[in-house]
């Protein structure tokens, strides 16, 4: 099996993963990535979701276009603090990507190998959802610190980060914790929990599997408008919901402390 040494200036390679599709991954990933930069640490997101990459979006960097550094290496893009990455700024956005297996697999090594990532305390990569080769190829290739499962409290979703869980498990991937996205509604006019989807899911999951639990983060509407219009929401001061991610923050940073990897 092949085993790579990271890139120069990578110190610590995260994955963030989500069993389905559509359960916030990549919206925790930059508010997270936000989040850790602005306790001083060198942050990157590669957004490794080629078949539909929402970073640039989410980023508001969509219509930013990566130049070419001296070195032939691709330079990222620098916003809200992070370096960001994506198949999204290097194609057309509305055409969809037709690749077979090897070839999105040799493209996800280039956009490690081959990007100015600079020197990063950490590079946090935005899956693409589900458990599949891809997983497998990254894990093989690189040195992986950790990984960061993402779940609604879903059931269905729940077995799906299973999945995913035991997957990196295999591939000996530590597993940084679980965070549970959409926990429950939190209304922005009477500041009151819904469980909409019955809330603790993930944490029982958690504490079953003897895997940390990361913390929770509401549904709120905000999240959503925030991310379409390109500003994530930790960018804005609301501390009714930036507490969310700062708990998850500490945890995260905690697990790289205590594996002396920052
Ligand atoms: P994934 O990466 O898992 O496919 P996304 O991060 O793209 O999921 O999120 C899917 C949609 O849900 C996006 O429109 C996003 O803005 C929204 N979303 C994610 N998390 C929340 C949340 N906690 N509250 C409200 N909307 C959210």
């Amino acid at each position: 099996m092949e085993n790579n040494s990271n890139p120069v200036g990578l110190k610590n390679i995260i994955l963030v993963a989500s069993g389905k599709g559509g359960v916030g991954k990549s919206t925790v990933t930059n508010n997270l990535a936000i989040s850790l930069a602005k306790r001083g640490l060198k942050v990157g997101i590669l957004d490794a979701d080629i078949y539909g990459p929402s970073q640039p979006r989410m980023l508001g960097i969509n219509n930013e276009k990566p130049s070419s550094g001296k070195n032939g290496k691709i330079n990222t893009i620098e916003k809200y603090g992070i370096r960001c990455m994506s198949i999204g700024l290097l194609i057309d956005e509305k055409r969809p990507i037709v690749w077979r297996g090897p070839m999105v697999h040799g493209a996800l090594e280039q956009l490690i190998k081959d990007v100015n990532w600079g020197e990063l305390d950490m590079l946090l990569v935005d899956m693409p959802p589900g458990t599949g080769d891809i997983h497998l190829t990254l894990s093989q290739k690189f040195f992986i610190s950790g990984a960061i499962i993402v779940s609604t409290p879903q059931d269905i979703a729940l077995i799906d980060a299973q999945k995913g869980l035991n997957m990196f498990k295999k591939v000996n991937v530590p597993i940084i914790g679980i965070i549970e996205n959409m926990s429950f509604f939190l209304c922005p006019n009477c500041n009151e929990r819904h469980e909409i989807f019955g809330n603790g899911g993930a944490k029982e999951t958690a504490n079953n599997l003897k895997e940390t639990f990361l913390g929770e983060i509401p549904l709120y509407t905000e999240i959503r408008i925030k991310s379409d219009n390109g500003e994530p929401i930790i960018e804005k001061n609301n501390d009714q919901i930036n507490k969310y991610f700062f708990k998850i923050t500490d945890e995260v940073e905690k697990f790289l402390k205590e594996n002396s990897a920052i």
